[in-house]
């Protein structure tokens, strides 16, 4: 790297020149960083934001030694990508009472990024091979209307200007107008409307100046809409998960209507966490197996065909966490009555703990050239652990052996 103008980040000694502007702490201006130092220090703003398929690993995740903090390991359908995960200001007139960036906030440290200087950061870090894709949300300032313009137009300059062509992930700001949705949807691969809680009154307690049905559940109806029009940018949304009483059989009811009705392509869970400085600073963490518990029954509603009346709520609707539901549901249903693997359809099969739609596709394949007759054959169709599958399924009209051959 001989140009001395060329960091590891790429040319920021343009984005300098051109796009100074102030940052804000405690909302008194003290300073005018450079771009590159606005993005080092606004951190990884979005950890609780997730963008990509496996959102625990996501959060965990700690930018590698000499990385932007905003930039993060995102799984995709095509692998893990490096990703830009940024916000147009951290700074925010609405008060969720779980939130980092809550109005009033003292301890947060308040950044602003203009169009120009988030689009042309990203332009850098993406043509230097740091990242592969954009994550954008933002703080609302003067309303959602003109905060939702400043990620449009960020958008617009990435697409327009620079030409990328590559992931783009949009938030949709609460009480953002139709148009701002429909050209969201035009500029994005995948927006974020995030309902935050299950009902009008867990959002209540949780942001009493968001409106669940006016702002969000009406943004995701016009995105449904504008999907099946042709857009094509998937919808997801995010829950904050476990700070109001709200309960599994809250989140995962409505995550089925909007997976059935809504055309939802997934729900985010996002474990409450206390923020010093919030009113919800002396609350509890969640345990992380709550997280996992949601998400494995989310699938099960959204790709194995599942309603939410089978999943194993206890009295108080909450999910079990010493039991993966679809084992759950298998103990009772398919212990006694083991499935025969040799005839079960493709639904029976998913069914079965240790086997997802790509082995009941594969299961069907193989058993029309022959007979399956062995955990063995099961493994080799790629079915990890088919002893923990056996319990629960006939090979042939016989229990399989749980003594898997060595070699
Ligand atoms: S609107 Fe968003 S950024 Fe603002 S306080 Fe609420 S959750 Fe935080």
């Amino acid at each position: 790297m001989n140009d001395p103008n060329m960091t590891r980040y790429g040319r920021f000694d343009q984005l300098d020149r051109s796009n100074i502007i102030s940052y804000h702490t405690d909302m008194n201006i003290i300073s005018t960083p450079s771009t590159l130092q606005k993005l080092q220090l606004m951190g990884d703003a979005t950890e609780h934001e997730p963008a990509g398929d496996r959102p625990q690993q996501e959060k965990q995740q700690k930018p590698l030694p000499h990385q932007l903090p905003c930039i993060s390991q995102v799984a995709t359908p095509s692998g893990p990508k490096a990703m830009m995960k940024a916000m147009m200001t951290t700074a925010c007139e609405r008060n969720c009472h779980y939130c980092v960036f809550r109005a009033g906030r003292g301890k947060t440290r308040r950044l602003s990024f203009t169009a120009d200087e988030m689009a042309a950061s990203f332009d850098v870090l993406q043509r230097s091979g740091q990242v592969e894709g954009i994550f954008l949300s933002s703080g609302i300032i003067k309303g959602s209307v003109t905060t939702q313009d400043k990620i449009l137009d960020a958008a617009e300059i990435i697409r327009r200007k620079y030409g990328y062509s590559g992931f783009v992930h949009l938030k949709v700001m609460p009480g953002a107008e139709y148009d701002q949705v429909q050209r969201a949807m035009q500029l994005a691969d995948r927006v974020s409307i995030n309902l935050e809680g299950p009902t009008a009154s867990r959002l209540n307690a949780l942001a009493p100046k968001k409106d669940f049905t006016g702002e969000l559940l009406e943004r995701i109806r016009w995105a449904n809409q504008l999907r099946r029009g042709g857009l094509r940018a998937s919808l997801v949304t995010q829950f904050v998960v476990g700070a109001v009483g709200d309960t599994d059989l809250e989140l995962l009811s409505l995550s089925e209507k909007l997976y059935r009705q809504m055309g939802l392509a997934r729900a985010y869970y996002s474990g409450f966490s206390p923020v010093l400085d919030t009113p919800f600073e002396n609350l509890s963490s969640i345990q992380p197996m709550r997280e996992l518990r949601l998400y494995q029954s989310s699938f099960l509603l959204r790709d194995y065909g599942w309603s939410v009346e089978e999943l194993p709520f206890t009295s108080d609707g909450l999910l079990p966490g010493d039991v993966d539901p679809k084992r759950a549901w298998a103990d009772l249903h398919l212990r006694h009555n083991p499935l025969e693997v040799m005839q079960a359809t493709r639904e029976q099969l998913m069914r079965i703990p240790g086997i997802g739609p790509k082995n009941a596709d594969r299961i069907i394949q193989a058993r029309r050239k022959g007979r399956l007759t062995d955990l063995s054959h099961l493994r080799q169709l790629g079915i990890h652990a088919p002893q923990q599958a056996a319990p629960y399924l006939l090979l042939d009209g016989n229990h399989p052996s749980l003594q898997l051959p060595l070699f």
